[in-house]
């Protein structure tokens, strides 16, 4: 689990959006690259001994803009939730991994789901605007993202 020092990094980047991943990252002492992967893969957490962290976020360049911050966020739930527990991360295109059991993915999509789509800040928009084009837009997230957070939220059926 994450110390009290790094949730206080995550929680500073929540009150803004979109929420600004790579500074989240820097500031975590992540190192991240966006490289060119099979399509079988989403992205992954690897050892990287010269980043601060010790670890390195990969994100497979091919995807879409939205879909790429989807796998930061997902990468970033497994370095905060998941580091502990197993070495390595390599994660399908369904963001589901050979070595952690379904439940801890989807521990780390919900996660994904509340760094991307804060909780607070996506109640106060959608007070103001109800169009799921612009609310996925201020937030920088897929539609289909964007519509599970707000059933998640209760703001929408
Ligand atoms: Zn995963």
């Amino acid at each position: 689990m994450a110390d009290e020092g790094e949730a206080a990094v995550v929680n500073r980047y929540l009150q803004q959006t979109p929420v600004d991943l790579d500074g989240m990252a820097a500031e975590l002492g992540l190192a991240v690259e966006r490289s060119p992967l099979a399509n079988s893969i989403a992205g992954k957490l690897i050892r990287d001994h010269a980043a601060r962290a010790g670890y390195r976020i990969v994100i497979n360049s091919h995807d879409a803009p939205r879909r790429q911050r989807f796998t930061f966020a997902h990468e970033l739930a497994h370095f905060m939730l998941h580091r502990d527990l197993v070495d390595e991360v390599v994660d399908n295109a369904l963001y589901r991994s050979p070595n952690l059991g379904d439940d801890m993915e989807r521990q780390a999509d919900r996660f994904a789901a509340q760094l991307l789509l804060p909780a607070q800040e996506v109640r106060r928009a959608y007070r103001d605007d109800k169009v799921l084009a612009s609310l996925a837009e201020r937030f920088d997230v897929s539609d289909t993202a964007l519509r599970i957070r707000l059933r998640e939220l209760g703001l929408a059926p």
